[in-house]
């Protein structure tokens, strides 16, 4: 196909994208991530550094590199960091390491990141195509009944993650596409078919 091509013209997917997946506290981003994963080659996930705790069913280095608050101010004084948040009282951010490097060698990466961290990811000039998408719940109420039901939270963090999550719906226009994850299978078909049709947008190239 490429000496089909004119001079100066490539498809995007001959290099790394960036795939980053926003959405409310329950909605379903570490499922859908993780299916994405397990079917697609190409896909890595960037893990972030987090000062939360860790729950049961997470692994230190696959879902997070839980550290500790030194740690994390270690990090930023470094310059390790691509961008970072606080999130009800806990400090998440993205290693420079976990993106850029897999980027140049032609992955593509997934984040999981809160709203701020999805924007500054994409002001933060990588060189490299960021694709901002946004999952919601097919209803408030869903919404809720998940969190409740992944037993993650107490009473009064849920009651704050929910209300953090009225705000997240509001930042929707600044993202290039909304996923309803109301199926979970679906949803992860939704998410394939953005990751294949951003591989192949026409570019210019040098
Ligand atoms: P997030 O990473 O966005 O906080 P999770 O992936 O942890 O969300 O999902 C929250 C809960 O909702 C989990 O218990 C998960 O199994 C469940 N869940 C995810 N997607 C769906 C879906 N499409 N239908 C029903 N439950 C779902
Ligand atoms: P949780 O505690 O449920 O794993 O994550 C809480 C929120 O932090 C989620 O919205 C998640 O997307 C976000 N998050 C996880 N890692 C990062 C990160 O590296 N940077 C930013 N900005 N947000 C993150």
């Amino acid at each position: 196909m490429k000496n089909l091509l004119p001079q100066g013209v490539a498809l995007q997917g001959e290099r790394g994208i960036a795939f980053v997946i926003a959405g409310p506290s329950g909605v379903g981003k570490s499922s859908v991530i993780s299916a994405l994963l397990s079917r697609d080659p190409k896909l890595t996930f960037s893990v972030s550094a987090t000062t939360r705790p860790r729950r049961p069913e997470e692994v230190h280095g696959r879902d997070y590199y839980f550290v500790s608050e030194a740690e994390f101010d270690r990090l930023i004084a470094e310059g390790a960091l691509l961008e970072w948040t606080v999130y009800q009282g806990h400090r998440y951010g993205t290693p420079k390491s976990e993106v850029i490097d897999r980027l140049k060698r032609g992955l593509d990466v997934v984040l999981n990141v809160e709203v701020r961290g999805a924007k500054a990811i994409r002001t933060a000039n990588l060189g490299f195509p960021v694709v901002l998408i946004f999952l919601v719940p097919p209803s408030w109420e869903e919404l809720v009944r998940r969190v409740r039901r992944r037993g993650t939270e107490s009473e009064e963090a849920l009651a704050e993650r929910l209300r953090i999550a009225r705000e997240e719906l509001q930042h929707i226009p600044e993202f290039d596409y909304l996923v309803v994850n109301d199926d979970l299978e679906e949803a992860v078909a939704r998410v394939e078919a953005i990751i294949r049709a951003e591989r192949m947008r026409i570019v210019q190239c040098a």
